[in-house]
């Protein structure tokens, strides 16, 4: 059924760069003939899934989105996806991104953009875009996606779907090609938030293979509130998250949100995050640095492309580099070097760590006074092809409310709260580190 919807929609759609039809029935039949008792019957049994092109899946390619990997056949599972096979999950394909995962629209694939299934004319958000607009056109009911600084939320809020970025640590990173190590996360994309804590509860807990990842068992349906201690919850909200530049549409929905909240009893309280300001500047200080050291492995020797008929090696590495990345990564890669270069670590790196530190402290402060945080996904709806993709700093202000909480490693969900003109509304609902029990306990209320 998914993969006749997949051929149906997805000439137009352009949700996936691989879609491994044989693969899926051949695993769909495999499990079938499996027996299992009623203690061991596998939590995804026979689910498909679209997984981001940016996580391993043995066999298949992994492109990042980039020419450079585009013959690029990954030798090993991620943890994640083992976990999905341990749990009788099946593979419908790999999915379209912004190259290397540095995007908010996924105009930065090297392969072309997707298109969002309520506008074709409008982007999916990125840079997990095809992950997302794959499960909202139901050419899969699951998918993951990645995060560094709101590529889970934001393209889930620009699908109307449910995009839940665990804690920092949550989930092993193991096989999820490395943009900025100490931000990357990988999330669930999910239509609704029951589908985010199944798949969530599979692919989390520690793993020896990624030394970042938190030394804590699995997520369990345990770990939620019952609904007389949701009810006891205090919220949050940051008067820095509503400030003029958010579409008014959203802070009216939010708004609404909240009335009816406080109708329903719920305690609301004003927090503040003062260095919000500060985050997104850092976040292209710390994520652009860490990106251009992950990327030096993509020479041309290793892995994927390679130019043609290099004179030598500083003419393989130059060819190879400028031809096989596009040109955000490209971007990154002298922004990145830049900050690091001697003389300029104090100046720009480490200011930047410094202002992370104040982010963090900014979010440990006010989870003393809430359970959780409500604010916008995104400062506006979903926009046109070509709108932003002229001028870098207008699409990285695209994800200003959900870096902060990736600069402080926190869990935050992106849910659906309503439409404006047939366009999707996201509410972000925020968490202390680990505390994914509430925010999906709170999100699975409201919804
Ligand atoms: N849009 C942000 C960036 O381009 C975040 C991307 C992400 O979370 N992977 O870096």
């Amino acid at each position: 059924l998914f993969l006749d919807r997949i051929r149906l929609l997805d000439p137009s759609l352009r949700a996936f760069l691989t879609v491994d039809d044989k693969g899926a029935m051949q695993r769909a039949q495999e499990l079938e003939e499996k027996k299992f008792g009623e203690a061991d019957f596998p939590p995804l049994y026979g689910i498909p899934l679209a997984i981001k092109d940016n996580i391993c899946i043995q066999g298949l390619p992994t492109t990042c989105g980039s020419r450079i990997l585009s013959n690029y056949h990954s030798p090993f599972n991620a943890t994640a996806v083992e976990k999905i096979i341990k749990a009788g999950g099946i593979f419908l394909g790999k999915t379209n991104m912004d190259e290397f995962a540095m995007g908010s629209s996924t105009e930065n694939s090297g392969f072309g953009p997707t298109r969002n299934p309520f506008d074709p004319k409008r982007v999916p958000g990125g840079s997990s875009g095809g992950s997302a607009a794959s499960v909202a056109a139901l050419e899969a009911p699951l998918a993951l996606g990645s995060d560094t600084g709101g590529s889970v939320r934001q393209p889930a809020a620009f699908c109307g779907i449910v995009g839940l970025r665990p804690t920092y640590g949550r989930i092993s990173r193991y096989g999820l090609i490395s943009f900025a190590s100490s931000l990357d996360q990988i999330g669930t994309l999910t239509r609704n938030v029951q589908d985010s804590l199944a798949l969530f509860s599979v692919i989390s807990g520690q793993d020896n293979r990624d030394s970042t990842c938190a030394p804590y068992p699995p997520f369990s349906s345990s770990d939620c509130l019952h609904e007389d201690e949701i009810k006891k919850m205090k919220v949050g909200v940051a008067k820095e998250y509503f400030t003029t530049g958010v579409d008014p549409v959203i802070t009216q929905r939010i708004q609404e949100i909240l009335n009816i909240l406080t109708k329903e009893g719920f305690e609301v309280v004003e927090v503040s995050l003062p260095h919000t300001d500060y985050a997104l500047e850092a976040y292209y200080i710390v994520a652009p640095a860490e990106a251009c050291s992950n990327l030096a492995r993509y020479d041309g020797v290793a892995y994927g492309y390679r130019c043609n008929q290099p004179l030598n090696l500083q003419d393989l590495y130059t060819r190879t580099r400028t031809t096989g990345f596009g040109k955000e990564v490209l971007r990154r890669i002298i922004l990145g070097t830049y900050c690091l270069s001697s003389g300029y670590y104090d100046e720009f790196y480490l200011k930047g760590m410094q202002v992370r530190t104040l982010v963090k402290k900014d979010f440990e402060e006010s989870f003393e006074k809430c359970d959780i945080l409500l604010a916008p996904v995104t400062p506006s709806l979903p926009f046109k092809f070509g709108e932003k993709s002229h001028d870098p700093y207008q699409m990285y202000l695209a994800d200003v409310f959900t870096i902060p909480s990736a600069m402080a490693g926190i869990p935050a969900l992106s849910l659906n709260c309503g439409y404006h003109q047939h366009l999707p509304i996201g509410l972000q609902i925020l968490g202390a580190p680990f505390q994914e029990g509430k925010i999906l306990s709170f999100a699975s209320f409201l919804e």
